[in-house]
């Protein structure tokens, strides 16, 4: 089978059609290097282009300031949960956490082997159906740091607007809404990402990180736990996922010519708002994030039953419409349409939920 159908996967999740096109159009032979980029030194100069082109392609994108470093590494956002206590939660120090839903309590529970950490926030008991308000938070002024997910995968719930946390570096997990929209890089201490979602394939895992959170790194750590040495050997320490910076550096392109962040902002809130209004203009279907909390890339619902939740998604698999199963942790309905995903995607589900609810409901 060579047609795509609509891939509703929450990641690794579908890429951009031209970018794809790319990578087959120069698999065997990059143009002029007559190697194909997963056979070439990551000393090259090649690499080294390409490398660099998928650094500045992000920096631009998302105005990273200049005093921000950008790095490629490997481990996922799971090791990242790990990195980010391991360097910054001194024995005498605590970091805030702030749970807005599963993944986002998978890294406060590894935090917890490094050191102190509060929970400045936990919003388990609702079903984690929202993000705090300000007013929510119990922040201590000297947290080494405060950790949050910007959009969680799972539940569907996404920040709006980062909290405030004064003097104390806000840390985000933004492995589902990197790219998704622009942000405000000033106002994190270190961002990091998964790029499996809206970045590229699996295996490499952004991060970015404020250049004075540097001197504060704990001293003792393995070499390859340690962000300066990714600062200092430019994410080459060792042998970084070529393949997967080569991608990065394609989507990063094209989300330029698409028009910049901005304009995948406005995609993504028009995708997402279809499928809303389909839930919210039925009694058969039921949001699962509250309506402030909604996410643009994973969208959450539930039906009346779990046989006809079954249902309705081998049936849409059936209709190609893949990936819609929920989480196994919380069942139900999940649409993730990440920047790559179409808006007729979208339109073909609410057809399908129509029809769905038609015969079942
Ligand atoms: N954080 C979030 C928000 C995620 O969505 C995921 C993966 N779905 C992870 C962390 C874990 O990422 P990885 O598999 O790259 O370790």
């Amino acid at each position: 089978m060579t047609e795509r159908i609509f891939n509703f996967s929450a990641g690794p999740a579908v890429l951009p059609l031209p970018v794809l096109e790319a990578a087959q159009r120069d698999l065997l032979a990059l143009p002029g290097v007559g190697m194909s980029v997963m056979e070439i030194s990551h000393r090259s100069k090649t690499f080294d282009e390409i490398i660099q082109s998928a650094e500045a392609g992000i920096r631009d994108l998302l105005s990273v300031p200049k005093d921000y470093q950008i790095l490629f590494l490997q481990g996922g956002a799971s090791l990242q949960f790990a990195m980010v206590p391991m360097n910054f939660l001194a024995l005498d120090a605590s970091a805030d956490y702030i749970v807005t839903g599963s993944w986002g309590k998978k890294a406060l529970k590894e935090a917890q082997k490094f050191g102190t950490v509060d929970l400045a926030a936990n919003l388990a008991d609702g079903g984690f159906t929202r993000i705090p308000g300000q007013d929510e938070l119990h922040l201590n002024p000297s947290a080494a740091y405060v950790h949050i997910t910007s959009n969680e995968t799972i539940e569907g719930v996404q920040w709006k607007q980062e909290p405030e946390t004064g003097e104390a570096p806000l840390v985000s997990d933004s492995s589902s809404d990197i790219l998704s929209r622009p942000i405000a890089v000033d106002k994190y201490g270190l961002i990091y990402a998964g790029a499996q979602k809206n970045m590229g394939p699996s295996g490499v895992t952004l991060v970015i990180i404020r250049e004075d959170l540097l001197p504060r790194i704990r001293e003792g750590l393995a070499t390859m736990l340690d962000y300066r040495t990714h600062v200092k050997d430019k994410s080459l320490h060792n042998t970084p996922n070529t393949w997967g910076i080569y991608i990065i550096n394609l989507v990063t392109r094209w989300l330029k010519d698409k028009g910049g962040l901005e304009t995948m902002a406005g995609e993504n809130e028009a995708k997402a708002k279809l499928l809303y209004d389909a839930i919210d203009g039925s009694e058969f279907y039921r949001g699962h994030a509250d309506p402030d909390s909604r996410s643009a890339m994973n969208v959450t619902f539930r039906l009346p039953s779990e046989d006809l939740e079954k249902k309705f998604s081998s049936e849409a698999t059936a209709q190609g419409l893949d990936g819609l199963k929920g989480h196994r942790s919380v069942g139900g309905v999940r649409a993730s349409i990440y920047n790559a995903f179409p808006r007729d995607g979208c339109q073909a589900l609410v057809e399908f939920m129509k029809e769905f609810e038609k015969k079942n409901g």
